[in-house]
């Protein structure tokens, strides 16, 4: 577990060379094992859990960031719904796309640890996954299998796997559809820093980026960090003290 590699590109989204793709979508190798080992729990509960997306990289996590910045991709208010791009503020633009979107260079899907999943046994063939608050809550089609999730994780069989979005804490909205692989994560989550954010935003042709430079230290506390409370505590010694803490 201490061999991972750590680089400033693995935590900033610049090295898929890092990543395998043997479960569907490019994912970090550490978590290949504990993955398939929740799959085979799942089959054995009626679930076939799959992969929507895993790893993305810095350039696919810039483009969806300007996208939304210049009005071309849809913008939601913080209770999901749609908000009109024209008539938004620099602030509300700010809110509405960090709320919904992991600033570029500080997504968890940059460390190949996180992964958005679903039963693929829940929905015909060729289903669209949306990863929307619909599939996942009461009534929706995923909403058995995380069900079934919540109490594994709760009851220490989740292979390390834990929610790092399942509360709102003001800042990225829940998304029950993300799971986060603890031992990597963590490690992750520790060598990240405003700092190294900053030096990898400074460089890149980004929109907003001086309304964001100008408020890193509040972006990273509201949007970025997830609290030590949040990781399963078997894990939280992994990360450390310090500007993360
Ligand atoms: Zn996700």
């Amino acid at each position: 577990m201490d061999d991972y590699r750590l680089t400033q590109q693995l935590l900033t989204g610049q090295d898929p060379s890092a990543m395998v793709d043997v479960l569907g979508c490019p994912v970090h190798p550490a978590l290949v094992a504990p993955f398939e080992a929740l799959c085979d729990d799942a089959a054995r509960a009626g679930f076939d859990l799959k992969i929507v997306s895993g790893f993305r990289g810095f350039e696919r996590q810039l483009a969806i960031w300007n996208a939304k910045a210049s009005g071309r991709r849809q913008l939601l208010d913080s209770g999901g719904r749609e908000l009109c791009f024209e008539q938004l503020t620099e602030a509300e633009l700010l809110e509405s796309i960090l709320r919904w979107s992991a600033l570029p260079g500080a997504s968890r899907h940059h460390w190949g640890s996180d992964i958005d999943v679903y039963d693929a046994a829940a929905v015909p063939a060729g289903y669209a996954v949306q990863l929307s608050p619909q599939e996942v809550d009461d009534g929706g089609p995923f909403t058995a299998l995380h069900d079934w999730l919540d109490h594994q994780l709760a009851n220490g069989a989740g292979y390390g796997f834990f929610r790092p979005y399942a509360h709102d804490r003001g800042g990225i909205a829940p998304e029950r559809w993300h799971l986060s692989y603890a031992p990597l994560a963590a490690r992750c989550e520790s060598g990240l820093s405003v700092a190294r954010l900053r030096n990898v935003l400074s460089d890149a042709d980004m929109l907003l980026k001086d309304a964001v430079l100008a408020q890193l230290d509040e972006v990273y506390q509201r949007y970025v960090a997830v609290p030590k409370e949040a990781y399963p505590s078997a894990y939280a010694a992994l990360l450390a003290e310090g500007e993360w803490g």
